[in-house]
């Protein structure tokens, strides 16, 4: 069989994360699949997937759906153990060394094995940014994991979050995710060898460099888009968030925080959140 080799993308939302993946889709050894820890909900529920398609339909995941080829109650044990043991809550418990369920590894192989077999590329990139489940993943044999820690600057964050689009949250709620997302996120890549860290402002200001960084650092290869396109096609994905709708994504500077929070909060926000920005080389 096969090893399955996956690239997993690490932090908090709004982080430029949906970015990342889909450049990188565009690249030769990378196949973006989404938020898998989403599959199972969204194989229960035939959500849809980003081509428009429902799951069952969608020219990929539908040859991921008949390989597992599970009933309603499977698929709904396949669900329940990934909700029940990748959640925040249990990160130190994983950290410590509680292990993953039976089920729930024969689950990830059964997903996993099938989009390799499906997959023309080398690497398959999840985008779950979960701790627990990067760390749960990393414990199965057979599994390759990387990881890319995918930082910004918490104003970013708070203004991308505040926007009345999927998901919006006040700035303290933002602060106490971004501080509990980053405080796991840092320690692990501190920890673990396999795991570079991507500064959200380098990517868009850099997208080139950052895409060959990745390539000669975590997956010890050459890339043959040495210069990337101007857009991105968008690639079937699970999850995602509202740019998954459009058909392709163009490369866009956010930094519309600068004039939209007023200094003394960008001041205040910064200090809250202080010893994230000074490791990640954020100014005030
Ligand atoms: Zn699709």
């Amino acid at each position: 069989m096969k090893q399955n080799n996956i690239l997993y993308l690490l932090g908090s939302g709004r982080s430029g994360t949906t970015l990342l993946a889909t450049i990188l889709n565009s690249t030769n050894k990378v196949l973006t699949s989404g938020e898998l820890h989403q599959f199972y909900t969204y194989f229960k529920n035939d959500s849809s997937c980003s081509c428009g398609d429902s799951v069952h339909k969608c020219t990929f995941w539908k040859k991921v759906i008949d390989d597992l080829n599970l009933p309603k109650d499977k698929i709904e044990i396949c669900e329940k153990k990934q909700n029940n043991e990748e959640g925040h809550r249990y990160i130190p418990l994983i950290l410590l060394g509680k292990k993953a369920s039976p089920d729930y590894v024969i689950s990830q192989k059964q997903l996993f094995n099938s989009i390799t077999k499906h997959s023309k590329k080398q690497w398959i990139l999840d985008s779950s940014k979960y701790i627990g489940r990067f760390l749960l993943l990393n414990q199965i044999t057979g599994f390759n994991i990387k990881g890319i820690y995918v930082v910004r600057d918490v104003r970013g964050v708070i203004n991308s979050f505040s926007k009345q689009v999927q998901t919006p949250r006040k700035p303290l709620n933002t602060i106490f995710y971004y501080l509990l997302t980053n405080f796991f996120g840092q320690l692990i890549c501190w920890t673990n060898k396999n795991i570079i860290k991507v500064r959200y402002e380098d990517l868009v200001q850099n997208p080139n460099k950052t895409i060959e960084t990745i390539y000669n650092n975590l997956l010890n290869s050459e890339t043959e888009n040495k210069t990337l396109n101007e857009e991105f096609k968008m690639p079937h994905i699970i999850g995602g968030n509202r740019l998954k709708t459009n058909k392709t994504i163009k490369i866009k500077k956010d930094n519309a925080w600068e004039s939209i929070i007023s200094r003394p909060k960008q001041i205040l926000y910064y200090i809250l959140c202080l010893p994230f920005m000074i490791i990640n080389n954020y100014k005030i």
